[in-house]
């Protein structure tokens, strides 16, 4: 029965003796299926000694272990792997224990081998299995966690220990004994998510602002479950968290760029609307006033024009701070566009503070500004209006700070105006003008004058200049200065120019067919407007076609800062007009650029000394230096220069002895109708007489 039972054991029953070779003295049927020797291939070392049956790798271990338990006298068991007869590797398990040998000093093993391949590869799957998820959790981009209800971690992988600024997954683990209170922003959130969790088993998404390890505050977004034990008792929880700072961000800030300027950071004019009416609401129901104001830098057109927009917008940034300084937390400095700002003042109690407040804004501003080693003096003109007494709505004050606004500038900047009912009536009067210069322009009231323009060396006359006129009704001259503004904002300047252009082509056309006179040039003053229309060039060629005046007896005059405005896009406007043979000239010259680069990118033939230097020549030696330089720079470059507002002989001999050019003003004649020019300049010595020796 024992051998029978033996022989029916899956596995090796064996006998050998403790030697080298672990001598085999005897093994049960097992044999040939767990190695694939037949028994006497194995017993007393016949073909194989067990030692050479195990593999290379696991003999010295197999040997310490069961000498170490025979040493002790204990039962061994041990893993190891044999080379079977067919070569293969086998895993097998090996249990046994010393027992004397027959009257011998040697001991001997009993024991039993047992084929355990199969747990083995069970057992490697589960490691790999085991291998792959942990890779999972340490190499995943997003955080994963498991945290006990207590809010301390048991395990995080080292995206999350990364996420939350931690060097290591332990010491995020170590770092943090309560999530709520030392991770959360807001540890109410931690609750609320935790409460999401148990109550509908899973959170997603949930968003919540947390503190890295160095104090940043970022946004992060988890998923999570409550994990039950075999019970159904909670453990804990588990999740994933991402970053999603970025993405948070952006979405602020497009929010912030919805109601904000962003050069300024300061409320654009979409929130300055909600803030004034809130303040008016406010006001309405507890009392007090709101002062709306309206600030325009003086001269910011002139900064931004001759310094380069990187000084216009340094310029609006520091006065934008100054203007925020100047006021309390609880009032609002706008952006209204360009170097256009807007106040309210909501906690002023009457407005006797409120002008002190107003007035100490306009001088802050105002003072003097640094920059590049260029000290600049900016002044601003403000209106303000006061809710309630000028006006209960957000429109009506705006509209009205503004009319007040336009009021200080025209009492000449720099000054603080309050909004008062007679100015709607200077509004209107603006706009009576408008009224009455499209009428005017139907009726043809308007005129043109022409002033001579005399050659210095010969005292010739050469050319003349058409100056508009409007000669009312009534009888009275308006002249440029007081309709020209208003022709420009309304856009009539458009007509009114064209309308000049071609009565001013249409008289020298008429000189032209004089016998026995010399070809005369006709200026003609030109408005930004009308460069802006974009077909500019095809209105002055069509003009002349009409007119049958030849292109080179037409000069077109722009205003210096006027051009350098936008030269780039003139450019070509003005090569096109070259091209027809029309004549360029820059007029008002020394008054507005600093850089005159623009003379090589233009086609100009003369430049037009501004009267301003033309008046002192004769005592102001600056005056004096700055028109002879003017003199050199046009013919270093080609340019004909001519001399405005020569009212004197002095100024006269000055401007010859210096080779000005050419020359115009009362001393050659004042601007007259054509008629008149025609009357004074018909005979050849006429204006010789009258003005050149
Ligand atoms: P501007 O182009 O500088 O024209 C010369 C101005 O100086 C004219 O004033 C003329 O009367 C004045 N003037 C001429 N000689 C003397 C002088 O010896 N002494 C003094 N003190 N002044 C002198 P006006 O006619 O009142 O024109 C003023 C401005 O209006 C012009 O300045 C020009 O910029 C503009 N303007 C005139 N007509 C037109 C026009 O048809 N279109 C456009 N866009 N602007 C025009
Ligand atoms: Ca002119
Ligand atoms: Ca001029």
């Amino acid at each position: 029965m024992l051998a029978t039972l033996i022989g029916n054991l899956r596995g090796m029953v064996y006998r050998c003796r403790d030697d080298e070779h672990w001598t085999m003295e005897f093994v049960s049927d097992g044999c040939p299926e767990l190695t694939g020797y037949e028994a006497d291939e194995l017993l007393l070392n016949g073909r194989v000694s067990y030692e050479a049956l195990t593999f290379d790798a696991d003999r010295s271990r197999v040997r310490e272990r069961i000498r170490n338990a025979l040493r002790a006298g204990r039962r061994f068991s041990v893993e190891y792997r044999i080379v079977c007869r067919d070569g293969t590797l086998k895993w097998v398990w090996e249990t046994g224990i010393g027992v004397e040998g027959e009257g011998g000093a040697r001991g001997r093993i009993e024991g039993f081998i047992q084929d355990i391949s199969e747990r083995k590869q069970a057992e490697e799957s589960l490691q790999e299995a085991e291998r792959r998820y942990r890779s999972i959790f340490e190499n995943a981009t997003e955080g994963i966690f498991q945290t006990s209800a207590e809010g301390r971690y048991l395990a995080v992988n080292p995206a999350l220990a990364r996420i939350y600024g931690y060097e290591a997954p332990e010491q995020l683990i170590t770092s943090l004994s309560n999530i709520g209170a030392q991770l959360y922003v807001q540890p109410a959130r931690r609750e609320e998510f935790m409460r999401l969790a148990r109550e509908r088993g899973a959170v997603q998404g949930f968003i919540s602002q947390v503190y890295r390890r160095n104090g940043d505050v970022i946004w992060i977004a988890e998923n999570a479950r409550a994990a039950f034990d075999a019970d159904g008792a909670f453990s804990h929880f588990e999740g994933t968290v991402i970053d999603v700072s970025e993405s948070r961000n952006y979405e602020e800030q497009l929010r912030y760029q919805a109601s904000h300027d962003a050069l300024t950071l300061l409320p654009n004019r979409a929130l300055l609307h909600d803030r004034l009416t809130q303040a008016i609401a406010h006001a309405r129901r507890y009392g007090g006033v709101v002062g709306v104001a309206f600030v325009d830098l003086d001269n910011f057109k002139m900064v931004n024009d001759t310094l380069g927009h990187d000084t216009g917008d340094a310029l609006l940034k520091t006065m934008a701070e100054r203007m925020s300084s100047c006021l309390r937390q609880s009032d609002t400095v706008a952006r209204q566009g360009g170097d256009e700002f807007v106040l309210v003042l909501a906690g002023e109690p009457d407005v006797e503070t409120l002008t002190a407040t107003l007035e100490r804004t306009r001088v802050c501003v105002a003072a003097p500004w640094s920059r590049q080693g260029r000290e600049l003096h900016v002044t601003c003109s403000v209106g303000a209006a006061v809710f309630p007494r000028d006006g209960t709505d957000a429109v009506t004050l705006l509209k009205n700070a503004d009319i007040a606004m336009y009021r200080a500038k025209n009492a000449g900047r720099n000054a603080l105006r309050f909004f008062q009912w007679e100015m709607v009536r200077a509004a209107v009067h603006r706009l009576d003008t408008e009224q009455s210069l499209r009428r005017a322009l139907k009726r043809g009231e308007f005129e043109v004058h022409y002033q001579p323009r005399l050659d210095l060396a010969t005292g010739a006359l050469i050319g003349m200049e058409a100056l508009l006129r409007w000669r009312r009704r009534d009888g009275e001259l308006v002249l440029p200065e007081r309709l020209i503004p208003v022709a420009e904002e309304t856009g009539l300047i458009v007509p009114i120019g064209e309308a000049v252009m071609r009565a001013a082509c249409l008289f020298n056309r008429e000189l032209a067919r004089r016998e026995g006179r010399p070809r005369l040039t006709v200026a003609v003053n030109l408005s930004l407007r009308q460069l802006h229309h974009p077909d500019f060039a095809g209105s002055v060629s069509r003009i002349l076609e009409e007119t049958g005046l030849e292109a080179g007896q037409l000069e077109l005059e722009i205003t210096e800062s006027l051009v350098m405005h936008d030269v780039e896009h003139f450019v070509s406007m003005f090569e096109a007009l070259a091209t027809l043979g029309v004549h360029l000239s820059v007029d008002d010259f020394g008054t507005g650029y600093s850089s005159l680069s623009y003379l090589k990118r233009l086609p100009v033939d003369r430049l037009k000394i501004d009267r301003s230097f033309v008046r002192d020549i004769t005592t102001d030696s600056n005056d004096a230096a700055i028109v002879r330089a003017v003199i050199s720079l046009g013919h270093n470059l080609g340019i004909r220069v001519v001399a405005e507002g020569v009212e004197n002989d002095e100024q006269l001999q000055f401007l010859r002895a210096n080779h000005c050019d050419e020359g115009q003003g009362y001393h050659f004649g004042r601007p007259v109708p054509a008629d008149r020019f025609v009357a004074e300049y018909e005979q050849p010595t006429a204006v010789a007489a009258d003005g050149i020796r």
